[in-house]
């Protein structure tokens, strides 16, 4: 027997990012006001607290700002996916997302090399952005 994982809770304000992973895009919010990027999702610019904010698909690019190799875990849904890579991602746009990193050589993973985002379906209602290296 199989435990599911997790599902993502969704703010409302939050929604858009998960119908566009659904869709295969990255997306991420950007201030009208000063022109940032804004990730997490909010409801206010946290750079100037602007509420004008619009959604945006962005390239997915960016680079392994820092990661880790789980090896070990306690029993969960999550035990059949080691060893797994938990990752902060530094996107092009400027903002930091926590992911995984997949389809890859863990041993070969370093610091400021360059990733992509990819799609993996969670289940019937959510695709998780996860991140691959770039191929060069
Ligand atoms: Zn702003």
């Amino acid at each position: 027997m199989s435990i599911a994982k997790p599902e993502p809770v969704v703010a409302p304000w939050a929604r858009p990012f998960w119908d566009a992973a659904a869709e295969g895009r990255l997306a991420l919010q950007q201030c009208e006001s000063c022109e940032k990027y804004i990730f997490y999702p909010r409801v206010a610019c946290p750079h100037c607290g602007g509420e004008q904010i619009s959604w945006r698909t962005v390239s997915g690019r960016g680079t392994l700002y820092s990661f880790t190799i789980v090896e070990n875990n306690a029993p969960s849904a999550f035990i059949a996916d080691m060893p797994f890579v938990v990752a902060v991602i530094r996107l092009k746009e400027g903002v930091q997302m926590l992911s995984n990193i997949v389809d890859c050589d863990v041993a070969a993973l370093r610091c400021d090399m360059e990733v992509e985002v990819t799609f993996e379906r969670l289940s019937d209602n959510f695709v998780l952005p996860k991140f691959r290296p770039v191929s060069s």
